[in-house]
């Protein structure tokens, strides 16, 4: 029988899925990764770390140091991918190499989103801070008096802030929003943690965006300005649609793809942040630019290239994330019944909608969050469990004799 040949556009969590996943299933067919940056496969939420100096290139890698070797896998690092041709099944690199494939994963993730402000092409000392060169090239910036200016309060925003904190002379995040983390959290925890960023100091100017740039200074809707020295753009980020988009895949908000990862291309499938996921808890198809759900679209995409697998439906925006210390966990959407606990800078909310745990966020004691983030996955309805016992305390003793000896993996009598 032929050898497949698999390619991989990607060298992140959704293509290193997609490498598990084939080598399930398939242990000879040759695969081939190619990716725009040229470097190992590393934890991209780590970049904040090593901005700070707490991580480094070896500990912030994805996976071992002879991952390729291991899974047989032809690395193309330093290389893009400049186009692709699903009537020949083939792409052409930057390079001048065209390759073949008979399975193709597009895993291009986001691009930053950046809006037309007047003056930001003056602007010298610019960055985005989606990479690992992102972070290399504004820690090169960055001196311990520089006045920064990160437009955007949103996940990566405040990251940068976390890590450059200690390492400029001030931080002032500016964002059109009037809360911070406005897409993770909800109003009363966004002012929990503002609380507690500011205490390391961080200034925040909230519902205000940057009208223009003039003379090293961002002068803000409100008319005031704001002097700066470096500025860091971490207003969104968009799926990286265009080189399959140009190639004829269907595009909505993201790559569109069925619950095998495939796309309308025959033989090109999508997986991780370039794509459109639906949201079980809410119902809507969004991208969901989330870690976990990458490295499982690309694993479900994988089994499925290598002729197996099961689909993938429980795709929900999910977070665990920490700013200085404080710990944050949410997941799922936020319409419906909610009970609300807040004591200090711990926050617990939970919301309930159809008989179902939809949402919740936790702040500061995040213990056993995996309780509630399953009972949301696994839809059980809240009828069947004890939801007042775990409304404080999630722990398995809320659920059915059987439904915890299913969850322990243990068989019933
Ligand atoms: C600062 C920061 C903090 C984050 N924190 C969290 C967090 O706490 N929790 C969480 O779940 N998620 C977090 N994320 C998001 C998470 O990193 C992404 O969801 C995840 O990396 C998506 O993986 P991916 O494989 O889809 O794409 P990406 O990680 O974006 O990788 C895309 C790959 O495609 C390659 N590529 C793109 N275009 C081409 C081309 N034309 N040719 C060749 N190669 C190409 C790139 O080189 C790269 O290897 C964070 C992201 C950032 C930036």
């Amino acid at each position: 029988m032929k050898t497949k040949q698999y390619l991989i556009i990607g060298n992140s969590a959704a293509a290193i899925g997609c490498v598990e996943g084939i080598r399930q299933l398939d242990k000879t067919g040759a695969v081939t990764i190619v990716s725009r940056e040229a470097h190992h496969t590393y934890s991209r939420p780590l970049i904040s770390y090593l901005l700070s100096g707490k991580t480094d290139r070896q500990r912030m890698r994805y996976r071992d140091a002879d991952f390729y070797e291991t899974y047989g896998v032809a690395p193309l690092l330093g290389r893009t991918a400049l186009s692709l041709d699903p009537a020949q099944k083939t792409i052409a690199l930057d390079d001048g190499q065209t390759l073949p494939y008979d399975k193709l994963l597009v895993a291009t993730g986001s691009v930053p989103f950046v809006p037309p402000m007047e003056g930001l092409d003056l602007v010298s000392k610019k960055f985005t801070f989606l990479s690992l060169d992102d972070a290399d090239a504004l820690a090169a910036a960055v001196t311990a008096d520089s006045r920064v200016l990160i437009v955007g309060a949103g996940l990566i925003g405040l990251k940068c802030a976390e890590g450059l904190s200690g390492q400029a002379g001030s931080l002032t995040v500016v964002d059109l929003a009037p809360q911070i983390l406005p897409s993770v959290l909800d109003e009363g925890a966004a002012a929990l943690v503002q609380a507690h960023i500011e205490r390391q100091g961080v200034r925040f100017l909230l519902s205000i965006s940057a009208a223009r740039f003039e003379n090293g200074a961002a002068h803000l809707t409100d008319g005031s300005t704001v002097p700066f020295d470096v500025l860091v753009l971490a207003v969104g980020v968009r799926p990286s649609v265009s080189l399959a988009r140009e190639a004829g895949a269907a595009v909505g908000r993201g790559l569109i793809t069925d619950e095998y990862m495939r796309t309308n291309l025959p033989g090109v499938y999508a997986a991780g942040d370039c794509t459109e996921s639906f949201d079980i808890t809410s119902g809507e198809r969004k991208p969901l630019a989330l870690l976990p759900n990458a490295y499982l679209q690309g694993e479900t995409a994988g089994l499925h290239m290598a002729g197996g697998g099961k689909p993938f439906c429980t795709a929900m925006p999910m977070n665990a994330v920490g700013f200085w210390g404080l710990h944050i966990v949410s997941a799922g959407s936020y319409a419906g019944d909610a009970y609300i606990k807040c004591e200090g800078e711990h926050y617990r909310k939970l919301v309930c909608r159809d008989n179902l745990l939809q949402g919740f966020i936790l702040i500061g004691d995040v213990l056993r969050a995996g309780i509630y983030t399953a009972l949301i996955r696994d839809r059980v309805p809240i009828d069947t469990i004890d939801f007042e016992l775990i409304k404080d305390k999630p722990g398995l003793i809320a659920f059915s004799r059987r439904d915890r000896q299913k969850k322990l993996g243990v068989k019933p009598a």
